[in-house]
């Protein structure tokens, strides 16, 4: 399972999202980022951001 949290990317916000795939996560992540943090536009840095912070939980936990 793979696995996000957004502090890593924004400090502070303790939401996070599991998927067994990483263009699930980025999916998601993506429509948090809209609805939460107001990003209207998604640039392609952000996607390369978010894969760079996505990771096994195995390792996490
Ligand atoms: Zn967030």
């Amino acid at each position: 399972m793979r696995l996000f949290e957004c502090g890593s990317l924004v400090p502070g916000c303790a939401w996070h999202t599991r998927a067994d795939n990483d263009a699930e996560i980025v999916r998601r992540v993506v429509e948090h980022m809209r609805e939460t943090h107001g990003e209207t536009v998604i640039r392609e840095n952000m996607v390369d951001n978010i894969k760079a912070r996505i990771v096994d939980e195995t390792k996490v936990a």
